[in-house]
């Protein structure tokens, strides 16, 4: 466990059990030992065969954990409510989950109904994601809040008004100056008392790379300038009781404590100064960026990590709302976040399957030849010490040795050929022995490429697109010492399709042996991709024709397992992503069999075999399968 860092980024959900396996603890820091989750009987069972009563699917898979989200969901309005009462708040805490960390259907339907006794809301960025968020929500608290942020048009300002007409507690965020004048233009036609934010452009800066829209040239918000037009084109409008919620966003991955806590005192003290001109503030609303420790370092220096937790987070918020609201007589606002990536984050693991693997050249004794005899008698006593220790050395297979002799043995020849008692052309030969030396040193070591059933375009886009390091672990066999160092190389035909960069700045992944394991022989050899739960599916494509993994949702149970699949969602047949990119896959089939029959397979028995493993082609997914599950027989068996 150490080795891959689990304890700190996997605390309190995952962990390793007696039998080597990851474990899944559905509860947090609140699991028993008996309701662990066995992630190999869950992969074990989703994949066997349905003959043998599993599920039958294929790899790559995505499982999901509706109890840790669950957890999530109410550890996050804990730290709230805990920082609340400790502070003597005089208001709660509402949060919204901005769906576009992750708008798969029973995720967000699934966290409306775990928040509903919140009042945990949604908030949505675009059409789509608003027509989303208002069929959700149809189904929770009726006072959760459907904040709309992003570029809104007269399409999405109405939806929105039409969202307040059917009693959603729908707040429109003007994220441009324009808006405003729609909003006031469309409510009035539509007849409807909107609830209007404005989303504040701060000062405050976050320098990682998820704070590119923060600070003031930062792409969304409005500056103080605008947020005061606002103001007085709603007073002109007799709209100012209207403007009910201050909005900021200062980027993901907030690093510190410290730079939350100025951004949120920036942004209380402008909610006061709203209060103070008579809007009729009542919500100041924090925006995502509470963080994932993605590699368990706590750090505050890097894009992978965070130095806080749920509780000091909340308490930073609650502290500095307070503290800029007491000094300006102010009601303490509702506070509301919108955390995405530390919500769903952890529900979801990604499992793939190694099939192969390429391993480096190894040097032998037998390819090294340190053939230096010819003119040994030249050197100096002390250099041909040197020599036959290197040479000694390396019949074991001490490389480390070998090359601390060499370097003697240089330094030693270095110094004769400076006295003039030895050529040049031996000297050459000496530096070439060095060189060999430490090639042997460096292939001692050597990086395996471990050939994957995956897509990292589809299932890890960001480490692709912006460099993001997930924790990626085999789920087994960690009761046994990993013999060697991999890279995973995927199955697209893209150079950049390589896993080569791991948690702890490491260029290789420690892994095990296959030894037989791997590539469909019974037994895989299968890893996980932890905490890509937010933003991977959304941002996934289609390169090469890749899709979106089979996806089943895996419940804790009281039975003998302590798992139930709940759910299963198939992912993309090849006929899907066909479709997707506009071929019609029952009109390839019928090209693809006059064709055949056009080359003379057209006899009864060898047609129909051809034919259907055409078709069954379309309905399997693109990935790797096994040749077994392809359909094709043996006709001389
Ligand atoms: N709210 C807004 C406006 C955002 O742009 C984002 C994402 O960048 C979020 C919320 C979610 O942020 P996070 O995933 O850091 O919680």
């Amino acid at each position: 466990a150490s080795l891959y860092r689990i304890d700190g980024w996997g605390t309190p959900y995952f962990s390793v059990n007696s039998s080597g396996n990851i474990a899944v603890r559905p509860y947090g820091a609140d699991t028993l030992p008996h309701q662990e989750i066995d992630l190999m009987k869950v992969v074990k069972k989703v994949s066997e065969s349905k003959s043998a009563g599993g599920l039958g699917l294929q790899f790559p898979l995505i499982l999901r954990f509706p109890d840790v989200l669950k957890n999530r969901v109410e550890s996050l309005q804990s730290a709230f409510d805990y920082a609340i009462h400790s502070q003597s708040y005089e208001s709660h805490y509402q949060g919204v989950y901005p769906v576009k960390c992750n708008q798969d259907r029973f995720v967000v339907e699934d966290i409306v109904e775990f928040g509903s006794s919140y009042r945990f809301g949604l908030e949505a960025g675009s059409k789509p994601e608003l027509l989303l968020a208002m069929s959700c929500l149809c189904r929770g608290s009726p006072d959760a809040f459907l904040v709309c942020n992003g570029f809104k048009d007269y399409e999405y300002i109405s939806l929105a008004l039409i969202a307040r007409k059917l009693d959603l507690n729908t707040v429109i965020v003007i994220e441009l100056e324009e808006e405003v004048d729609s909003v006031i233009e469309i409510s009035r036609k539509l007849l409807v008392r909107p609830v209007i934010g404005v989303r504040a452009k701060l000062r405050t800066k976050h320098s990682g790379h998820f704070g590119a829209t923060s600070g003031e040239k930062g792409k969304f918000g409005l500056t103080t300038m605008q947020i005061l037009r606002v103001v007085r084109k709603l007073e002109q409008a007799g709209m100012l009781d209207c403007l009910q919620l201050l909005h900021f966003h200062i980027g993901s991955q907030i690093p510190s404590t410290s730079l939350l806590a100025d951004g949120v005192g920036e942004a209380a003290q402008i909610y006061c100064e709203l209060v103070g001109l008579g809007a009729g503030m009542r919500v100041i609303d924090i925006g995502g960026g509470l963080g994932i420790d993605y590699d368990g370092s706590r750090s505050t220096d890097s894009d992978l990590s965070v130095g806080y937790g749920l509780e000091e987070y909340a308490a930073a918020v609650v502290q500095a709302v307070r503290y800029a609201c007491d000094q300006k007589f102010v009601k303490h606002p509702v506070i509301c976040s919108e955390s995405g990536r530390a919500i769903v984050s952890h529900h979801s693991v990604l499992i793939f399957e190694a099939m192969s693997a390429t391993v480096a050249d190894k040097q032998t004794m037998s390819s090294f030849s340190p053939g230096l005899q010819y003119f040994l008698d030249e050197i100096t006593e002390e250099a041909r010490a040197s020599y036959r220790n290197l040479c000694a050395a390396a019949v074991g297979g001490e490389w480390e040795t070998c090359f601390l002799y060499a370097d003697q043995l240089r330094q030693r020849c270095v110094q004769q050929f400076k006295e003039g008692s030895l050529g040049l052309e031996q000297l050459a030969a000496v530096d070439g022995l060095c060189d060999s030396v430490s090639k042997a040193l460096g292939s001692s070591d050597p990086v395996c490429t471990y050939h994957v059933n995956l897509s990292l375009f589809t299932s890890i886009p960001d480490f692709w697109a912006i460099g993001q390091i997930f924790p990626i672990v085999p789920i087994h066999r960690l009761d046994q010492r990993p013999g060697v160092k991999g890279i995973l190389s995927d199955l697209t035909c893209d150079s950049d399709g390589v896993v080569d960069k791991f948690i702890g700045g490491e260029s290789s992944l420690p892994l095990h042996e296959l030894n037989g394991y791997g590539g469909g022989n019974g037994g895989g050899y299968y890893l996980g991709m932890f905490l890509g739960g937010a933003y991977e599916e959304a941002l996934g494509g289609l390169h090469n024709l890749f899709g979106g993994p089979n996806v089943v949702r895996v419940s804790y149970s009281d039975g003998p397992h302590s798992f139930a699949l709940t759910r299963v969602v198939p992912g993309l047949s090849c006929g899907d992503v066909l479709r997707a990119m506009q071929h019609e896959p029952e009109l390839m089939f019928e090209v693809l069999k006059h064709r055949a029959e056009e080359c003379g397979h057209d006899d009864e028995m060898a047609g129909t075999a051809l034919a259907s493993v055409l078709a069954r082609s379309f309905h399997s997914m693109p990935y790797l399968t096994t040749a077994a599950t392809c359909g094709i027989t043996d006709n001389n068996a």
